[in-house]
């Protein structure tokens, strides 16, 4: 789940932060950044997003960590400043790792407040004070001073960020970062909630439109389509077929094989027009009980005969029994179909009365028959 989460930061990046030697600079960055997209990770708990980051974390700070010792190594080789930072570097890893191991088994939200704050608060002292310091003494050391007197010089220019200003940015610092991620929860929780909302209305729409027993569209659904398709035929000049289809004898099946087997054979009728029904313009409807109804756009009337005939053998050749039918062994139709370019004044219901003529004259002579309209 994507709930743009990503673009907050809980550190965002100052130039406060700069050292002044820009490839330590420019790695901060990339540190600070990460922590960044760890924080949003943490807050979406997403482990396959969680672990690579993690990954590129650890093995950026291990890259920028020996980058950095290598340009204190050069100045400072033996120096306790530089033995004590090399220290500072080899605790932070460890330290990752258990965090990392803490952040997959338990994502409570405790857990990444504290996990934020433990690398933040890690960073933002390795940045702002050790950071600085070996900066300002290493600038001092390339300008030909002695080492004691390039830390005297760095310690001086760092007394005007004493511990309690250090302290309270530190705070602040802490103090956003979780109302940043107080703010990421909302975004996720509100995202995730019309998520849930979406999906509810789109199983609603399909409620208020489907037969649940068939899956073919509702009677409701079909109202709604046919004032269109009519507008529609109506504007373009173009032909309208409606097929109205009735099931012969199905009472016998219901008497004869149980409730049961009558739904199963409805069913099945439903999956075979749906098969039939395959171009976007051939719409098949369960207008209620056992009749069911097909709505096809621009064929002609001899096309329209043929697809209505198609149905017609599809539905026998499923050979569902129907031993009782007085017309066959196995259940079959009968169709009425009306096939009409309509003009302005035409409704719904005479194509609707005119295909139900038909299908009564298929009926009454003989039933497993369609019946056109001239
Ligand atoms: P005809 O050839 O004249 O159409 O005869 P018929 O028996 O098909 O027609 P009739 O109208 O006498 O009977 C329709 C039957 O369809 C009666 C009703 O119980 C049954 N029926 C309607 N809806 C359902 C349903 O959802 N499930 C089942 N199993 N039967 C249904
Ligand atoms: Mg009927
Ligand atoms: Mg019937």
């Amino acid at each position: 789940m994507n709930a743009n989460i990503d673009k907050f930061e809980v550190l965002p990046w100052s130039e406060f932060f700069e050292t002044g030697n820009s490839i330590i600079d420019e790695q901060h960055k990339v540190l600070v950044g990460l922590l960044n997209q760890l924080a949003a990770a943490l807050v979406n708990q997403d482990e396959t997003e969680l672990n690579p980051i993690f990954d590129e974390l650890v093995a950026y700070a291990n890259m920028h960590f020996s980058d950095e010792e290598e340009i204190w190594m050069e100045y400072f080789s033996d120096d306790p400043w530089f033995l004590s930072h090399k220290e500072t570097h080899g605790s932070f890893l460890p330290s990752v790792m258990d965090i990392k191991r803490k952040s997959l088994s338990e994502a409570l939200p405790d857990t990444i407040e504290s996990v934020v704050h433990f690398l933040l608060q890690w960073l933002i002292f390795h940045i702002i004070d050790t950071d600085k310091r070996m900066v300002i003494a290493l600038n001092a050391l390339k300008m030909g001073a002695k080492i004691d007197e390039a830390k005297r010089l760095s310690e001086k220019e760092m007394e005007g960020a004493n511990l309690i200003l250090f302290d309270s940015m530190l705070n602040i610092y802490k103090e956003l970062s979780s109302r940043t991620i107080d703010v990421m929860r909302e975004v996720k929780a509100r995202k995730e909630a019309e998520e849930r909302l979406s999906e509810a209305n789109i199983r609603l729409e399909k409620l208020v439109k489907v037969d649940p027993l068939t899956s073919l569209f509702n009677r409701r659904h079909f109202d709604n389509t046919f004032k269109l398709q009519l507008r529609k035929s109506i504007r373009d000049k173009s032909a309208l077929c409606l097929m109205l289809i009735d099931i012969d004898y199905f009472k016998r099946i219901n008497d004869h094989y149980g409730h049961l087997a009558g739904d199963q054979a409805l069913e099945q009728l439903g999956a075979c027009l749906l098969e039939t029904c395959r171009r976007p313009d051939d719409i098949a409807f369960r207008m209620g009980g056992e009749e069911f109804c097909i709505l096809t756009a621009s064929k002609s009337k001899i096309a329209s005969a043929q697809f209505a005939e198609k149905i017609r053998v599809a539905v026998e050749n499923l050979k569902i029994p129907n031993i009782h039918s007085e017309i066959s062994d196995c259940m079959t139709i009968s169709i009425g179909v009306t096939h009409k370019t309509p003009v302005i004044g035409d409704t719904q219901n005479d194509f609707i009365d005119a295909a139900d003529k038909r299908l009564y004259l298929a009926k009454a002579s003989g039933r497993n028959k369609v019946v056109m309209s001239h």
